[in-house]
């Protein structure tokens, strides 16, 4: 069933734009409906963006998780507290109050036919955005997951009563679930950490951070497994969580798409998304379930700012207006062991980093090929980190 919310006067970053005096954005090309596939941070900051640069036309988004969008990140930092973090309450974007039609249900399909016609579950659309962000892994029978609110609450619920914690995965969510649990103050639980790779963060950082993060892991008596994977085997008393990566949430794309090595939908930097390295005429990609080409770099999908950021170009391509000048470098943030930690730019694999110690506080890792900054990992820095992505930003052509 269909649900529909009003569209509102709107206030603050969300607030609908008025349209030129002519209707120039609802009407630009034909541009009437524009359906959203995805209710996300992605999905809703393109309705917002949209809004803002003037589209009074139709929006339609489709919700799989059917409830009022919130935010990812509170889920693992605040697993035992105020996890759950409407995008409304941020100033993110209030789909009522932008005049979004919500369908209360996955898309099934997104089709495109032969003659340039956009489906989406069926609907007409003259465009489409996909934003349907990257589902966890789920290959360990029993084993939780924390992906959506209702995940995090089955998980908070079950941890106290159990004699361990047994946590597949050493990437950003599983060392976030290992510093909450540690860092709760219960009674029971212990904690291990398993990850086969050998390294902890290691696609970020390619076991650069090993010593920095097994110190505080450590000290919060977390019991690391470095280099072994968990053990098959159920043990009646542990909590299994995989936390081991996710994969683009795209079956039911019925058109013919460009896809990076992890699945993702190529986009350029507009976020068209590509076929044959052209734009699919109508169809974006936004988010943790694409990647943009920026000539020699590419701008990965699976951080919060690209999801946040990502909106403004679309909007710009579907409207024809300029889009921002700059692109924002890749950029992760994480709470753990009471630390503040931001990394912005693309560790290479090749380069040891320069430790410092800024004269504020906090510490730095710093990644320079021929003396220009490739990465910044910041503890605490946040000065430092800001400058960062100031200095990787990438000029639009
Ligand atoms: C627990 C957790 C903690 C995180 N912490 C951080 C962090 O500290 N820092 C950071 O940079 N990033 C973090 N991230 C990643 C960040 O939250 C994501 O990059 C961001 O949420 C991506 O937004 P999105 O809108 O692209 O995708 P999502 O937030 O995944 O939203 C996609 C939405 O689309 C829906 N959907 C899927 N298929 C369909 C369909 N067919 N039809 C309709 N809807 C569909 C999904 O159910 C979902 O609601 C975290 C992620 C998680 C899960």
């Amino acid at each position: 069933m269909d649900h529909y919310c009003t569209r509102g006067a709107g206030s603050g970053p969300t607030a609908p734009a008025e349209a030129d005096e002519d209707g120039q954005a609802a009407s630009m090309d034909g541009m009437e409906h524009v359906g959203i596939v995805g209710t996300g941070l992605a999905g809703v900051r393109a309705a917002a963006e949209l809004r803002a640069a003037g589209f009074t036309g139709k929006l339609t988004a489709w919700d799989a998780e059917d409830r009022e969008p919130y935010d990812r990140p509170p889920l693992t930092k605040s697993l035992f507290g105020e996890r759950v973090r409407p995008l409304a309450s941020q100033g993110l974007g209030d789909l009522a109050g932008l005049g979004v039609r919500v369908v209360p249900e996955a898309a099934a399909s997104v089709e495109l036919s032969p003659s340039g016609a956009l489906r989406v579950s069926g609907v007409a659309v003259d465009a489409a955005i996909l934003a349907t962000g990257a589902a966890p892994h789920r290959k360990m029978p029993g084993a939780h997951v924390v992906y959506t609110s209702d995940d995090a609450a089955r998980l908070a619920a079950a941890i106290p009563h159990s004699a361990s914690v047994r946590i597949a995965g050493a990437g950003w969510i599983g060392t976030e679930i290992a510093s909450a649990v540690a860092s709760a103050g219960l009674p029971g639980p212990r904690v291990e950490l398993w990850e086969s790779s050998g390294h902890i963060l290691g696609r970020s950082f390619h076991g650069a951070v090993d010593d920095l993060w097994l110190g505080w892991l450590e000290d919060g008596g977390v019991d690391v497994r470095l280099g072994q994977p968990l053990p098959e085997g159920q043990d009646a008393d542990a909590i299994l969580v995989q936390a081991t990566g996710s994969a683009p949430a795209l079956a039911f794309l019925a058109v013919e798409a460009d896809r990076t090595a992890r699945g993702a939908l190529a986009t350029d930097s507009l976020t068209r998304v590509l076929s044959g390295g052209s734009p699919v005429p109508g169809l974006y990609a936004v988010g943790d379930c694409a990647d943009a080409l920026l000539g020699e770099t590419t701008l990965e999908g699976g951080h919060w700012t690209k999801a946040l950021n990502d909106g403004k170009a679309t909007a710009a391509a579907i409207l024809g207006v300029p889009p921002p000048a700059y692109i924002p470098p890749v950029e992760v943030f994480s709470t753990q062991f009471g630390h503040e930690i931001g990394l912005v730019g693309t560790v290479p694999a090749d380069v040891a980093p320069a430790r410092e110690e800024p004269p504020r506080g906090g510490s730095v890792m710093r990644w320079e090929r021929e003396g220009r900054l490739l990465a910044l990992l910041s503890v605490d820095a946040p000065r430092e980190l800001s400058r960062a992505r100031k200095a990787l930003r990438v000029r639009r052509d």
